[in-house]
């Protein structure tokens, strides 16, 4: 682009005949030199000819030297007045009113009076010059002048100098002044950049390019900064420019960039002015290209930096609960501060909890949120899958784009609901076990979601061509079933559905399977001729067959391998308790290489499938982990990962495998789960279903006094069936208590801790497991007969069992508290017994007596506990009573965390001791002031003396009870 020019040009003056004080004394040839006057009546010097009547005049008149001084292009200003030849009389017609302007280039001043000669050559003649205005009065004294003023310029000169000449040829004239210059363009700073003086080029159309350096704190924007000087001395066409750099500002008119001053920034090398800090935030140093936010104020990487720093956003307002059965609508205010954010979302946390004391444990993965659980844009969640008859907080969070910036947590709003009771969910995995010609055996998964404790399942067949109405419904407790008297060859539809309090759930799809044909039947026994023995009939059959396995399993070692095969395989088909299908549990360290039994029972994965993820607990072989296993084909599950340190012995590796080579004889939904090992590579794994809530002792601990009476009677009702399960096996686990209970995110108690070597080996560093003779025995967990003659057996598990209910009711209380194992020990063989933890209904204590029957063929199978619990389940009132005494041989020991009422005078004195002491007045004014009105108070009348508070009520109705309990103890050693 090329713009007009766009400065002044400057002058620069060689010579100027005005400014001489003295003569000038310029050689003349012959012009003379006057003083005159300019047109200011200044006193000039001048050069006047007048030779107007002679003939063939050549007048010359030469300047002194002229230095050039880099001038490439010279300009003359001559001033000058002409006589109009007309206005002399008789003038001849030789009289000119023009002259010559001439210059003669030389490197130094060597012009003499004849050199360089009077002629045009050498010369160089600039151009005749002509006046524009003549006067026809001489007047020498100058009053009346008319004066003419021409500039020529010529060039390119070379030489250090040069000298100018003027020629007449015929004329009256007067010259006044002359004035040689040159040209150039000044030094300017325009376009951000600073030029230096320029002179013009040779030729009045040269353009002399120039290079712009950019003032301090600009930069050149994209082109190098240019300029041109033009022939007049004058700047044109601009190139490029120069910006101030970010941080600093353009002021006095482009001049100079300026820091920005502090308050301002400007972020860009931008021709912008510094802007204004946004709201909140500031500058920390003059010449900022940004402000920095104001503590507790941030910005995202994607906010404008003019945009003002935000906040967190406040809490949501109002969150509003509408429960229905297992499902919750959330919806909430937004926050009333956004923090000044348009992109806060919720998030929702959801913890369960139980009432009062204690903590939350959060929620498991199986809990749905619609349409999700982070990031919530609008202010509404549905919230399904939740435990029926559970207590959940719920947090909603508001967070935005700055939220995890802040150092604190977000704002939150809370909810607390409880869910209703609902039936389970529908069973959505069933498969064909095995069939025969008459029977199919089935077997299922649990409900996702069983709501609860599954007291049996209902399954409903019918043969595929008869209608439904004909069908056949038949219970099982587990979840596998053999279907009998069918016909042979024939399609079955079946569906089954799960039962918990709260009714059945819904039934499964429609799944169809077919019993085998006579033909399939007749060449399978061919096939399988060792394996039907067990299942093909029950009685004497079976028996011999049960007998094979005893002579087989007790002469175990020193066996070939061929009978190994043969011996395996039929256990697989038969049970201790005859039922067909049922197996029985084979001890590992009955195999003569106990490799073999792991091989046999543990499936071997590879450990490109496993992900560690966290160390979670401390094994006593090495650290368990969390983490995922991927199995070719299957999702993707969450696991524990018990793993065996470095430097183990070759024994150590054995005991270690042993508990995967039992715990993978066993498929029960209440019994821990083996995934399988690794032990093809290092370090050896064993890998199990992850259990969320750990072990239940400590689980309890953490929920104290936060459970319904149903859920911990659920808890107890699945660690007996896992029991059952167990004893069925014919295992007798030995070391049956609350911290080997593992419990899930559903509440789901399985029995785990199969490791053996604890009791082989003598170390006595955990005090829970006493070294006994033959091997270690956790004494208070342990029956008696087990302790005194290490008779082990299902019905030694079952009092085990009820020194876990006891752990169980009593929130995870040590048994027998602090007294001494041998305290223990003489305890019991006196017939003292635990007496019931507090709010434990007297049903629930009865069966943990009955557990603890010195005789142990009076205790009940776990078979008869779990149809004890599952009554207790169906009928809830039964769990109302809260007697704690139960009159007969056993007398329970005192609870010593509440003070013997005997050893006090007063009712005061009492209250006091259960650090109760605020209500004395209350129970003066309302006349209970006597131990014997005190024993019969009731909660109502706890409530109506004026106790509010619930854990007062439940101490002081504990106490109260108490004393019951001591009175009664009196009054039976008084008879
Ligand atoms: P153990 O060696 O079986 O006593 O395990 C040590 C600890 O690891 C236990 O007390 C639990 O806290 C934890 N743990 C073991 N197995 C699991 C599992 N399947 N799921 C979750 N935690 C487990």
């Amino acid at each position: 682009f090329i713009r007009p020019a766009l400065w002044y040009a400057q002058r620069e003056t060689l010579m100027d005949s005005t400014t001489a004080t003295a003569e000038l004394g310029w050689t003349v040839y012959p012009w003379e030199e006057v003083s005159g006057y300019d047109e200011n009546m200044n006193t000039i010097r001048t050069y006047q000819v007048c030779n107007v009547f002679d003939n063939n005049q050549n007048n010359w008149v030469r300047t002194k030297y002229i230095r050039r001084r880099g001038a490439q292009r010279i300009h003359v200003e001559m001033k000058f007045s002409v006589r109009d030849c007309s206005s002399i009389p008789n003038v001849p017609g030789s009289c000119k009113e023009t002259f010559n302007l001439y210059y003669y280039e030389s490197d130094a001043d060597t012009a003499t009076r004849t050199s360089p000669a009077w002629m045009e050559n050498p010369w160089i003649k600039v151009d005749t010059i002509a006046a524009d205005e003549s006067f026809s009065q001489v007047d020498l004294g100058g009053r009346v002048m008319k004066i003419n003023t021409e500039v020529r310029s010529f060039g390119p000169v070379s030489r250090n100098g040069f000298y100018l000449a003027f020629q007449d040829y015929g004329g009256c004239m007067s010259l006044i002044a002359v004035r040689v210059f040159y040209r150039k363009c000044p030094r300017i700073i325009t376009n951000g950049a600073l030029f230096q003086e320029t002179l013009s080029g040779a030729e009045s159309t040269s353009l002399v390019a120039a290079r712009g350096v950019c003032i301090p704190n600009a930069e050149e924007v994209d082109v190098p900064i240019k300029l041109y000087c033009n022939g007049d001395g004058e700047w044109m066409v601009p190139i490029g420019r120069c910006m101030c750099k970010a941080g600093n500002e353009a002021v006095e008119n482009g001049t100079v960039c300026r820091a920005c001053p502090s308050g301002f920034f400007k972020p860009t090398q931008k021709d912008e002015p510094c802007m204004q800090c946004p709201i909140n935030s500031r500058t920390t140093s003059e010449g900022a290209m940004n402000c920095v936010c104001r503590n507790g104020y941030y910005r995202t990487d994607s906010d404008p930096l003019q945009m003002p720093c935000t906040t967190v956003p406040s809490a949501p307002q109002t969150v509003i609960s509408s429960v229905n059965e297992t499902s919750v609508m959330l919806e909430w205010m937004p926050p009333r501060d956004s923090g000044g954010r348009e992109d806060v979302v919720f998030n929702i946390i959801c913890k369960s909890c139980g009432g009062g004391r204690g903590g939350c444990t959060r929620c498991g993965d199986n809990v749905q949120f619609l349409p999700r659980q982070l990031g919530l844009t609008e202010p509404r969640v549905y919230i399904s899958d939740l435990l029926a008859h559970t207590q959940y907080t719920f947090e909603v969070q508001a967070v935005n784009g700055v939220s995890d910036q802040s150092p604190y947590s977000p704002q939150y709003a809370s909810v607390n609901i409880t869910t209703n009771q609902a039936a389970p969910s529908t069973v959505s995995i069933m498969h064909q076990v095995s069939r025969t010609v008459d029977s199919i055996t089935l077997s299922w998964s649990q409900p996702d979601q069983p709501n609860g404790v599954i007291l049996d399942y209902e399954l409903h067949y019918y043969e595929k061509d008869q209608s439904e109405y004909n069908a056949t419904a038949i219970r099982s407790q587990t979840n596998t079933v053999v279907i009998r008297g069918l016909k042979p060859g024939s399609i079955y539809v079946f569906q089954v559905r799960a039962r918990t309090v709260a009714g059945f759930g819904r039934y499964s799809g429609k799944l169809y399977f077919q019993t085998m044909t006579e033909e399939e039947y007749n060449t399978s026994i061919q096939e399988k001729l060792p394996l039907i023995i067990g299942s093909a009939a029950a009685g004497l059959v079976f028996l011999i067959a049960v007998v094979v396995i005893i002579i087989v399993c007790n002469r175990r070692r020193g066996f070939d391998r061929a009978d190994s095969e043969y011996t395996d395989k039929l256990q697989h088909y038969t049970s201790g308790h005859m039922t067909p299908g049922m197996k029985i549990y084979i001890d590992p360290f009955t195999y003569e290489d106990p490799n073999e039994a792991v091989r046999e029972f543990a499936k071997e994965i590879d450990i490109s499938c496993v992900k560690i993820e966290q160390v979670i607990g401390a094994g006593e072989f090495g650290e368990v982990c969390s983490g995922n296993l991927r199995l070719p084909g299957k999702r993707e599950m969450f696991v524990a990962i018990k793993t065996l340190k470095s430097g183990y012995t070759e024994k150590q590796r054995r005991d270690f495998l042993s508990e995967a080579s039992i715990m993978g004889q066993f498929d029960h939904p209440n019994v821990i789960h083996l995934e399988g090992v690794v032990t093809k590579s290092s370090p050896v794994m064993i890998i199990t279903e992850f259990m969320e809530n750990g072990s239940l002792d400590s689980f309890l601990r953490q929920n104290d006094g936060q459970f319904t009476v149903i859920q911990l009677v659920g808890m107890l009702r699945g660690i007996a069936s896992g029991m059952k399960y167990l004893a069925d096996m014919n295992y007798v686990h030995r070391d049956l208590a609350a911290r080997n209970i593992l419990v899930n995110s559903n509440l789901v108690c399985k029995v785990s801790d199969f490791g053996l070597s604890r009791f082989l080996e003598d170390d006595t560093s955990d005090p829970t497991y006493t070294s006994a003779l033959g091997g270690k025995i956790p004494i208070r967990w342990t029956a008696p007969e087990a302790i005194q003659y290490r008779k082990f057996t299902s019905a030694s598990d079952v009092w085990s069992y009820g020194i876990v209910m006891w752990e169980v009711m009593s929130y995870g209380e040590r048994p027998y508290w602090d007294m001494t194992n041998q305290d223990v020990i003489n305890a019991i063989e006196q017939d003292y017994r635990l007496p019931p933890p507090m709010d434990c209904p007297s049903a629930l204590h009865q069966l943990m007596l009955d557990c603890w029957q010195k005789d142990r063929n009076n205790r009940p199978k776990f078979s008869q506990i779990v149809n004890n619990l599952d009554k207790m389940i169906r009928n809830p009132n039964t769990l109302k009573a809260m007697t704690p005494l139960s009159s007969g041989v056993h007398l329970p020991l005192l609870d010593r965390s509440i003070p013997d009422f005997s050893s006090f005078s007063t009712v005061d004195e009492w209250l006091d001791a259960i650090k109760m002491g605020q209500y004395k007045d209350n129970f003066a004014s309302a006349d209970f002031s006597t131990f014997d009105v005190v024993s019969q108070m009731t909660m109502d009348d706890i409530l109506r003396v004026g106790v509010t508070l619930a854990g007062h009520q439940k101490k002081i109705l504990n106490s109260v009870q108490m004393m019951r309990a001591q009175m009664n103890q009196i009054q039976s050693v008084e008879v």
